[in-house]
């Protein structure tokens, strides 16, 4: 028995632990987290951690980054709040809003609206799409697809495009307009002797034939995050978005990206159309926005969309959706700041300076009995623990592999996500080519750990 219940902080039901915020679903006590210092945080006991997950995919510029404290302070001192409702907006969010749209150049964009999180970032784009399909006098292509295993949110709508059972189950999920196609996991899903590009032209021919299932007069648009973060690290297999993008075309179907975990660099691009030529007609981001330091994110929008949702407001009647904190002075502040400094250091070439030694250092570890795969891009890495390297024999749920590995990863001083068998990490783009080797010494030391809890 490998039972895991005995370490802290890791049931086997950690699936739902990010997902509680404010309370958490087991009896044991959690790790209290008190402070940080460039790539590490410190617990409440003095016990230092490498943050090998930037705090929950976020604090690309790790702990502590000076600059973003001026630029928090400054805004308080100015202007702590004012909102931006009707024609009233404030300097920090009208800049950060010319900035985004200037950073993202995978295709054009015209306009940002900003919230506060990746999953209101997501329920405005529903609204968006319907609005824009209700101005084209067409308001039966309402239905969205997603991709089972995606990860879009928390909120009702943002959990319904997820494609996660654990985000439906116990809420009446998903929403009757969510449908959910292939997730594109090759190791898993690829049938024997089917090449990627074979397995996503499949995916796209399945895709192509829910929509016509459906009829493509009430499918409105298609949500994708370019690599899958929470669902396990899934980086798309070869022509993959090619191929369904080719698809979504022929029926007038929007694309949207989710680049909450990918967008500003941690894939080694900018943005993560740009490594996988997505052309979008809409985009959310959050997350490395601010590099987690105020809350914030932000829908971007085509010019093709908003000049119809423009020119028909006066028909139809405003937008009308927003947050009271939409556009925050201090989150843009931070933002505008978090962003000048992407540029000024180079940040996709920082990337991409120290993820070869990342994703190189891990791979070695593919050869484990117990590990099934390890995948990953830039700084993005995915492990799934199964037996026999087969995606067909996961070890016994109750064995708690995974969660055995991050209670080790803890112990020996590293935070990692763990998700059932799945290990995902997403370390800060700030990490130094020393800090790369403590990690995979330490994700050594954790798997040898496990492997021997196996063999027992
Ligand atoms: N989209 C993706 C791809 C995410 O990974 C997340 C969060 O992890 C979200 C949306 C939701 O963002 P938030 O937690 O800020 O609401």
């Amino acid at each position: 028995d490998i039972s895991a219940t005995d370490v802290r902080g890791y049931k086997g039901h950690n699936m739902l632990a990010p997902f509680t915020a404010g309370w958490h679903t087991t009896d044991l006590e959690p790790l209290v987290i008190q402070k940080s210092e460039g790539s590490y945080v410190y617990d409440v006991n003095g016990k230092k951690y490498l943050d090998a997950l930037a705090g929950l995919w976020c604090t690309s510029l790790g702990g502590n980054e000076p600059r973003l404290v001026a630029a928090a302070t400054k805004q308080l001192n100015e202007l702590p709040f004012y909102h931006s409702f009707w024609n009233r907006s404030t300097k920090p969010s009208l800049d950060l809003a010319k900035e985004l749209l200037d950073l993202f150049t995978a295709n054009k964009m015209a306009k940002a609206f900003f919230t506060n999180s990746g999953s209101e970032a997501n329920d405005t784009q529903v609204k968006l799409v319907w609005y824009y399909n209700n101005a084209l006098g067409r308001p039966d292509k309402k239905k969205f697809i997603a991709r089972t295993k995606s990860y879009h949110g928390s909120t009702l709508i943002s959990a319904s495009l997820s494609g996660l059972p654990a985000l439906h189950q116990q809420f009446d999920l998903p929403a009757p307009f969510v449908l959910h196609t292939d997730c594109p996991h090759y190791w898993r899903f690829h049938q024997p002797g089917e090449t990627e590009e074979e397995f996503s032209t499949r995916l796209a021919n399945n895709l192509e034939n829910l929509i016509l299932k459906e009829g493509p007069e009430t499918i409105a648009a298609f949500i994708a995050e370019p690599v899958m973060g929470a669902g396990g690290v899934i980086p798309p297999p070869a022509t993959y978005f090619e191929k369904v993008q080719a698809v979504l075309k022929k029926y007038d179907i929007l694309v949207i990206a989710d680049e909450v975990i990918c967008g500003f660099g941690r894939l080694g691009t900018m943005f993560g159309c740009d490594k996988y030529n997505i052309k979008p007609d809409l985009v959310s981001v959050a997350k490395a926005l601010s590099s987690g330091y105020m809350p914030i994110g932000a829908v971007l929008v085509s010019p093709e969309v908003s000049d119809v949702i423009y020119s028909q407001s006066n028909k139809l009647g405003t937008f009308s959706h927003g947050f009271t904190y939409s556009g925050h002075p201090v989150s843009c502040a931070v933002a505008l700041e978090t962003l000048k400094i992407y540029k000024e250091r180079n940040i996709v070439e920082q990337v991409n300076r120290i993820s070869p030694k990342f994703q190189e250092g891990l791979k070695v570890f593919s050869d484990s009995p117990i590990i099934g795969e390890i995948r990953g891009t830039g700084l993005l890495h995915g492990t799934e623990f199964t037996d026999n390297k087969s995606p067909n024999d996961p070890f016994p749920p109750e064995w708690g592999i995974g969660a055995y590995f991050g209670a080790q990863c803890e112990k020996h001083g590293v935070l990692v996500r763990v998700a059932g068998d799945n290990i995902m990490m997403s370390p800060p783009y700030i990490f130094s080519l020393e800090e790369i080797d403590e990690l995979i010494i330490k994700y050594g030391k954790a798997l040898k750990d496990t492997e021997n809890r196996v063999e027992e």
